[in-house]
């Protein structure tokens, strides 16, 4: 996990084989859901699910660290930005198909989830009306089997075509993702697995019923959670109980430390107020994650990923760092 930049000959090898479309220091703050996070050293944009496959199997063959930004809704990415390559996943293609096994959606990666449905509960098909108003791309929601009211895209997906270096791209099946809450076997091999395309087997309803779910489930996020830049839920559920209530338990609502604070509306919501760093973030999360500790003698562990160059003695006790390079 070096902060040092790439050396001079590997930014002419980069401008060679990606020429235009290859962007140097770019902020990622402006990519992810809470508006904050340093600079990454290239950005490429991915248009389509082939340009993906292709960016993919370009860096895996200039050995090339990468990793994918889908909506940036479930990172929080250090001050001190990435190292390395950040394809930021724009292949937004969505296919609706009534078949005769019942009506079948197929979304390349980086096509809006919350957009793929609410098209499919316009056509009154019931299946992915639970994720409506989850932030983020269909991709990042593969990865970390989002879910909420109840679905998740363990119960939805039907099948992923999934990239491997040095290989072609592969259809697995919802069984191969080994999905658990939050969790899957492509969360824990970042840099090294691409989605790039899935299809969700969905139901025909009796028209209305799948609106007035999502319209159920839209008033109670807007009851429950807090506008603004968030990353949602920062801690999983620990067994049996909330995150949340344990850390408003503990008298952790409206903590704030630098810009960050903890959300009065919802506990386990933490939000930028404008100008907090990753830095401010981290120690927030500690702090909430100690007190709770101290209190209910619970270790939370966290739902959202440290993502980039983040400095190993700073994280250490956090739990979910994947991986310290881009
Ligand atoms: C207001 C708010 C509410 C939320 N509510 C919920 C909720 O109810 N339920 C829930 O589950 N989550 C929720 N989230 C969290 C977040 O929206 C989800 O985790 C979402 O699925 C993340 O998708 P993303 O595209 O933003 O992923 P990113 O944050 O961009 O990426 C997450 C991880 O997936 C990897 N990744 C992304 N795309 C690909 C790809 N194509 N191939 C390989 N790896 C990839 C990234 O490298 C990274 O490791 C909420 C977030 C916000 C801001």
């Amino acid at each position: 996990m070096s902060s040092s930049r790439l050396s001079a000959t590997r930014t002419d090898e980069m401008r060679e084989q990606f020429g235009e479309r290859l962007r140097e220091s770019v902020n990622l703050a402006p990519y992810t859901s809470a508006r904050i996070g340093g600079m990454v050293d290239y950005l490429l944009i991915a248009k389509s699910a082939k340009e993906l496959e292709e960016m993919a199997q370009q860096l895996w063959n200039m050995d090339m660290n990468f990793r994918i930004l889908g909506g940036g809704s479930n990172v929080l990415v250090s001050d001190r930005g990435v190292r390395g390559v950040v394809i930021l996943n724009q292949a937004r293609k969505v296919a609706f198909d009534e078949t005769s096994a019942g009506p079948r959606v197929r979304a390349e990666s980086g096509a809006s989830l919350g957009s793929v449905s609410r098209r499919s509960v316009d056509r009154d098909w019931l299946g992915l009306e639970w994720a409506a108003t989850i932030p983020g791309t269909v991709g990042g929601a593969v990865v970390g089997n989002a879910g909420a009211h109840g679905g998740d895209i363990a119960s939805s997906l039907e099948v992923a075509e999934i990239l491997q270096q040095n290989r072609k791209p592969e259809s697995w099946r919802v069984e191969r993702l080994n999905y658990g809450y939050r969790d899957s076997v492509l969360k824990n091999v970042p840099g090294s697995v691409v989605v790039l395309e899935a299809a969700f087997r969905l139901k025909t309803a009796q028209e209305s019923l799948a609106k007035a779910k999502l319209a159920e489930f839209a008033a109670y996020r807007q009851r429950t959670q807090p506008g603004g830049a968030s990353w949602g839920s920062m801690f999983k559920n620990p067994a049996e109980k909330y995150a949340g209530r344990l850390i408003d338990t503990a008298g952790l609502k409206g903590l704030q430390i630098g810009g960050a604070r903890v959300s009065t509306k919802h506990a386990n919501f933490f939000l930028n107020l404008g100008d907090a760093s990753a830095a401010d973030v981290l120690r927030l999360l500690k702090t909430v994650r100690d007190r709770v500790d101290k209190q209910f003698n619970v270790e939370l562990e966290l739902e959202i990923e440290l993502f980039g160059d983040w400095d190993p003695d700073e994280i250490e006790g956090v739990a979910r760092q994947i991986d310290g390079n881009a």
